[in-house]
């Protein structure tokens, strides 16, 4: 029998002889602790020998892998308008080169005579001088027995890849065989190699093929695992059997039928199937769990409220939550008419029946206000609640919640979902959340890997398309105010987005009453300007609101209180100012404030260039590019991933031992649905396949945290 990962865990990494206490604090500083800690500290990167250059036959201009010996360094200060510099002479045998690093002066400590390196990078001359400018450059430590293939540690501080190679290698040794917690059948079908052999090819590759290989089969156990887990989750929600049978009836039920016919206008077909498809949830008795994925404008709100009424149609109560007040309101707002005149069954009253009631509860919500609506919740009278977090405090009690929809769910974590959810008392009321950032495919299987999920990917008809403009230069941001003073004289309205100020709601506010008082006096002069931030009383931000959409504004200053929900079809311009500032996601967001009309749409985007019109970076100049380039919410999802890498999706979900060390949402994209599809078929359909595989149960009960596992494990 091998050893299990979780026995690793358990041996403390100074066991080893290699690990010395001076070594074991170095470790320590990069979270490795036990030996299972060490053996996942994988290589950055493998270095093939095979391919390796030799300086003096390198020419000008030509890319190379060179190992060498430092000869000497020195930080070289900064001189006129020069830049400080540090200058590293090494020597591989055949020739010398200087290696010059700009912007890393800490360099100049690190590298030391003697040390062997290997340096990745262009050849150029200098003055006559072979040098290479900020190439890869990576310490080996006494560079005795190095095989052909090499593999790079992270290095940080005094360790150095020598160091872990020998812990690692006794690690390896003491260890032996690691245990299989995978059935021979998955490792063919996924055509992986075993664990023992994985771990060991990781660390000492005899060939860049078979580290490829071992790379692919620890990725897919890191994704397998995360997979198994959400796999789990999912089946142990749909165990419950505390869930509501809602009543629809073949038509839907009567006040969703007469909704939808009261709709001023047709649903489109991906929105008639999505109700659809909710209702066979909602009539089931287990409960739904379900993502409603759809761009900004995609109609998400009438699917919303249908689920809801259905529930409200069968004596249930149903609950709407916002991540902002802003939106809160606005859903508040947009729900209202669109169900006036709608009555429920009521004995109390004189006619048997009263109009459906929705309310509004948020932290602003006025103690008065609250004193009354809470009780009113609890005896049943209100039908429908929307509100923000507010929802979620101990006081909010409901007589019999039905269904739980929660908008923006990338605002939200899992624990504020199951909080609502257990608002529902004796049973388990059906689930909706909804998000309008659009995730890449591969993505939303990880993040949101419990819950089935449904895309409305068709817009509603009659929306134009928006021309969105990279306003670089002064000449293009001239040309966006005298877009919005021309859309204004048409009768259209336009939204000034302020700068992004990090990490703080005041200065944010500040900035915006700033910029709100230079349009005033400068570029929109004359025009009748409102100003929306998130420090303003709701009352407040209400009135603003109120006003712009009723037209009495011409142009919305605000902060990125608009991100989400604001719907004004009159507004047909949008200025982002430093666009460069925000990410992908929420430019996108924000764009789909306009275009909402029948009127043609335009989106400035300012900021992000020099004075001369330059891209301030490669990086701007794709994301601001891409923005102009598409409004596909889930292309430029892709580039976002592109470009800024998965932490941004996956944000505090992974912490921990489930950690994707190895594995990339944007690389392994197959791989990704490869490990969801092995692990249906393992959990299985009644959630109880891995008891079949103890090995496996045991590693991913020890993954889990430990509240969770009861939940997911015993039933
Ligand atoms: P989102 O998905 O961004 O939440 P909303 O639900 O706010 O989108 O809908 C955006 C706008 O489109 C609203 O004004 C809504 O009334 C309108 N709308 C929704 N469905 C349709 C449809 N089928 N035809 C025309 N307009 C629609
Ligand atoms: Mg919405």
């Amino acid at each position: 029998m091998g050893r299990s990962l979780q026995a690793l865990a358990e041996r403390s990494a100074t066991e080893l002889e290699a690990v010395s206490p001076k070594v074991a604090d170095l470790l320590a500083k990069v979270e490795v602790r036990n030996v299972l800690d060490l053996l996942m500290l994988y290589p950055r990167r493998w270095i093939d020998r095979t391919r390796e250059a030799r300086i003096a036959d390198l020419r000008p201009g030509e890319e190379g892998l060179v190992m060498a010996t430092v000869r000497a360094a020195r930080l070289v200060p900064a001189r006129g308008r020069g830049r400080p510099r540090v200058e590293v002479v090494v020597h591989d045998g055949t020739a010398s080169m200087t290696v010059t690093f700009f912007n890393q002066p800490w360099r100049a400590k690190q590298l030391r005579s003697g040390m062997p390196v290997t340096v990745f990078g262009k050849l150029d001359l200098f003055r006559g001088a072979r040098q290479m400018v900020n190439p890869v450059i990576d310490l080996l430590g006494d560079s005795a027995d190095l095989g052909a293939i090499v593999p790079i540690y992270p290095q940080s501080g005094d360790l150095t890849t020598s160091m872990i190679r020998k812990a690692v290698a006794e690690a390896l040794r003491r260890t032996r065989a690691f245990e299989e917690p995978l059935p021979p059948t998955v490792l063919d079908e996924v055509d992986v190699l075993d664990r023992t052999r994985a771990f060991h090819l990781i660390h000492g590759p005899d060939s860049m093929a078979a580290a490829h290989a071992a790379r692919k089969r620890l990725a897919f156990d890191e994704l397998l695992r995360l997979q198994l887990i959400l796999v789990l989750r999912k089946r142990a929600y749909e165990r419950s059997a505390r869930g509501i049978p809602h009543t629809v009836g073949g038509d839907g039920g009567r006040l969703v039928k007469t909704f939808l016919e009261s709709l001023p206008f047709e649903l489109t077909a991906t929105q008639r199937r999505a109700i659809a498809r909710l209702q066979k949830d909602l009539s089931s008795p287990l409960p739904m769990h379900r993502l409603l994925q759809g761009d900004v404008g995609s109609g998400k709100t009438i699917v919303a409220v249908a689920a809801l009424l259905t529930a409200v149609q069968g004596g249930w109560q149903g609950a709407l939550m916002a991540p902002t007040e802003v939106l809160a309101e606005q859903h508040l707002l947009s729900i209202r008419p669109l169900l006036a005149g709608l009555t429920v069954d009521d004995e109390a009253s004189l006619f048997g029946a009263r109009e459906v009631n929705v309310r509004l509860l948020t932290s602003k919500t006025p103690a008065k206000e609250r004193a009354e609506l809470l009780p009113a919740l609890a005896r049943g009278e209100v039908d429908i609640l929307v509100g923000t977090h507010a929802l979620l405090t101990e006081q909010v009690g409901f007589a019999s919640l039905g269904c739980v929809v929660v908008d923006e769910q990338h605002k939200f974590g899992v624990e504020q979902r199951a909080a609502l959810r257990d608002k529902g008392g004796e049973t388990d009321p059906d689930l909706l959340v909804m998000t309008a950032t659009p995730i890449p495919r591969t993505a939303a299987m990880t993040v949101f890997g419990d819950l089935d999920v449904t895309v409305l990917d068709e817009l509603p008809p009659g929306r134009t398309p928006i021309e969105t403009v990279w306003a670089h230069t002064p000449m293009d941001v001239e040309i966006a105010w005298g877009a919005v003073r021309q859309a204004v004289a048409a009768g259209r309205q336009a939204y000034v987005v302020c700068p992004l100020v990090e990490d703080s709601e005041k200065l944010q506010a500040t900035s915006a009453v700033a910029e709100h008082e230079r349009l005033a006096g400068h570029d929109l002069a004359g025009l009748r300007l409102g100003l929306l931030h998130g420090q303003m009383p709701s009352t407040d931000k209400e009135a603003v609101m109120t006003r712009f959409r009723h037209g009495e504004l011409d142009v919305l200053v605000a902060t990125t209180v608009i991100e989400v929900g604001v719907d004004v079809p009159n507004a047909t311009v949008m200025v982002i100012e430093d666009a460069d500032r925000f990410g992908l996601a929420q430019l996108h967001q924000l764009r789909g404030r306009v275009g909402r009309g029948a009127h043609v749409s335009r989106c400035f985007l300012l900021g992000g260039a020099d004075e001369r019109g330059q891209p301030l970076s490669d990086e701007v100049a794709q994301r601001l590019g891409a923005m102009v380039r598409t409004t596909d919410g889930f292309e430029l999802a892709e580039v976002d991933l592109e470009l800024r890498g998965e932490g941004t999706i996956l944000g505090s979900r992974q912490k921990g031992r489930s950690d994707l060390k190895l594995a990339s949402l944007r690389r392994d994209k197959a791989l990704v649905a490869e490990a969801r599809r092995v692990a249906f078929s393992l959990v299985g359909d009644d959630g109880h396949g891995l008891d079949r595989l103890p090995a496996l149960k045991a590693e991913v009960e020890w993954l889990v945290d430990p509240a969770e596992s009861d939940y997911l494990f015993k039933s």
